[in-house]
């Protein structure tokens, strides 16, 4: 699967790594970092990332094959 943050809408409130702790993560900086090709074992936990990330900057796509 493909993730990509939009980090122009993103705010860094973090809901995406209490979701998604495997995925996302944030720097010394608190600036948020994420796996942009993780693996499709990790869908469930993208999909509530994407889904309670309040400015909607969080998209799942499946994986080009
Ligand atoms: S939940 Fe959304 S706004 Fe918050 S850090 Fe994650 S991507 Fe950014």
């Amino acid at each position: 699967m493909q993730i990509t943050v939009d980090m122009n809408l993103c705010e860094s409130h973090g809901q995406c790594v209490f979701a998604a702790p495997e995925i996302f993560s944030f720097d010394d900086e608190d600036r948020l970092l994420y796996e942009a090709a993780p693996d499709d074992a990790l869908l469930g936990q993208a999909r509530k990332a994407a889904a309670v990330c309040p400015v909607r900057a969080v998209t799942v796509s499946p994986a080009a094959s």
